[in-house]
């Protein structure tokens, strides 16, 4: 699904006291690290798999590691005098002034520990904590696709679906680093219960788990894709859904544009009301094919003309790296 390597991968290199970044990334399965310099080259990158579930019993084994990969990455970068300050990205809500982490579907028990202060205890350096989908925004902003660009948006299409919004060239979190919660908006009232207690949130139908879960649906229905014979064996993925629609299965490319439709209903209303220049599509880099013309064609459907002429909507330049990238130099910068 994602490079497990850094576009320009190096040896690791001792860095002049303080210049270098450490970024972690907690995703729904993998704990990615990375050390970047000021610029944002990546330096190094390791991807290593979530141990345990992400039960509430495993909060304290899922911080634990976390702590340990920033550790690691620490180690074979010339020690922590030479680290200048760690970025963490987390797929949840981190109040911006006290770093508290408010909510995290996918490891609901890390909301209760001070994990913001085991990391300062442990390291010494300043600490920043950032949501994933703001951390990639910024990545893409500094190095990616929206260079140069001031109103834009970056959309993450994951385990959940969020946003980065940057208004006048600056990434804008809301009154408390909460803003971007594209997955949370409604685009269908008859829709099904959304964990946030709402119905027909986005995220309902447009994360990984939901689009897997029509397509199970469709399969129902419909007994020609590659998928059923995949489904009946072991189950499949969101990443076996975008290989399907690869090798040209019909349903899988169909659940996809779907999914792309979906999104378009959320992104036509936010660029209406913002007049974004760009709205750049994360997430699984071999899923953007497919979700990007689908989501530009319902904008084109939904979106007021001249908010909708006025907006590029692209494919995310990033991969995998990008919420290290992003977290790290965000560290170094607020
Ligand atoms: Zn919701």
């Amino acid at each position: 699904m994602e490079q497990t390597q850094p576009h320009d991968r190096q040896p690791p290199t001792a860095g002049s006291s303080g210049s270098i970044l450490i970024g972690v990334d907690l995703g729904s399965h993998h704990i990615r690290t990375g050390a970047v310099d000021q610029n944002g080259k990546l330096l190094d990158f390791q991807r290593e798999p979530q141990q345990g579930d992400t039960a509430a019993t495993s909060s304290r084994a899922i911080a634990d590691q976390l702590i340990a990969a920033a550790g690691r990455m620490i180690a074979a970068h010339s020690g922590v005098g030479g680290i200048a300050a760690i970025g963490v990205a987390l797929p949840g809500l981190i109040h911006h002034e006290t770093h508290r982490i408010v909510n995290l579907p996918n490891a609901p028990g890390l909301v209760g520990l001070d994990l913001y202060t085991e990391f300062k205890n442990a390291f010494g350096v300043p600490i920043y904590f950032e949501n994933n989908a703001n951390a990639a925004a910024f990545a893409e902003m500094t190095l990616g696709v929206a260079k140069g660009e001031s109103d834009w948006l970056y959309l993450h299409i994951g385990s959940g679906v969020g946003a980065g919004l940057v208004l006048d060239g600056k990434l804008r979190r809301g009154k408390s680093g909460f803003a971007g919660e594209i997955g949370h908006i409604n685009i269908d009232p008859e829709g099904i219960e959304c964990p946030c207690g709402s119905f027909g949130c986005l995220e309902t139908v447009a994360s990984a788990p939901n689009i897997v879960r029509r397509t199970r649906d469709r399969l129902r229905k419909d007994n020609t894709s590659s998928l059923s014979r995949l489904g009946a064996v072991r189950g499949f993925t969101y990443d076996d859904v975008i290989a399907s629609a690869k090798t040209g299965d019909d349903l899988a490319k169909m659940m996809l544009q779907r999914t792309g439709f979906f999104i378009g209903r959320a992104v036509a209303g936010v660029i209406n009301l913002l007049n974004l220049s760009m709205v750049a599509v994360g997430g699984s880099p071999a899923g953007r094919a497919f979700l990007v013309p689908a989501i530009i064609e319902e904008t084109r459907r939904r979106g007021f003309p001249p908010v909708r002429d006025d907006c590029r909507i692209v494919a995310a330049e990033l991969d995998g790296e990008a919420g290290v990238i992003g977290a790290a130099l965000l560290a170094a910068r607020e």
